[in-house]
């Protein structure tokens, strides 16, 4: 039984266990993929960063440093949640539980419905 599950290994995810962890809260991180930053190639306009680095690379550093603090990441998709006594987090390979949950599973990008010829 964790303490904490938190869906989703990407930065809002990762950061959430750093929090957790610290916190002294035996946490899982479960997430599918890398998330939206897997498709960035150049970031440059994030805080700390003196040099621009992959999106890829970012992920990688992020995915290290809570290796650092011994957090469990698991590569795996979520594809149900039952909340009985605590909440039990099934994967297309395991089953979890755990006493809470934070979802951390990012957001899909929208492109406004805008003709190109409109745009400014
Ligand atoms: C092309 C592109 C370029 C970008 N460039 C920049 C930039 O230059 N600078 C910048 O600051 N930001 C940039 N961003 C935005 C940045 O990537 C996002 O703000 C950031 O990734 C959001 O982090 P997040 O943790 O909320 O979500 P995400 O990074 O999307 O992570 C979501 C996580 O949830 C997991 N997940 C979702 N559903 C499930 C499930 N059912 N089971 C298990 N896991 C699940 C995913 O696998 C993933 O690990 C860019 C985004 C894109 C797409």
């Amino acid at each position: 039984m964790y303490d904490v599950t938190i869906i989703g290994k990407g930065p809002a995810g990762i950061s959430a266990s750093l929090y957790t962890k610290r916190a002294g809260l035996n946490t899982l991180i479960i997430g599918k993929d890398g998330g939206a930053l897997e498709g960035a190639e150049k970031i440059e306009n994030y805080y700390g960063l003196d040099k621009a680095l992959t999106g890829k690379e970012l992920i990688l550093r992020g995915i290290r440093q809570a290796e650092e603090l011994n957090i469990e990441i698991i590569t795996d998709e979520v594809v149900d949640i039952k909340n009985e006594n605590c909440y039990k987090i099934l994967t297309r390979k395991n089953t979890y539980e755990s006493k809470t949950l934070i979802l951390a599973t990012g957001s899909n990008r929208k492109t406004p419905k805008i003709s190109r010829t409109n745009r400014i």
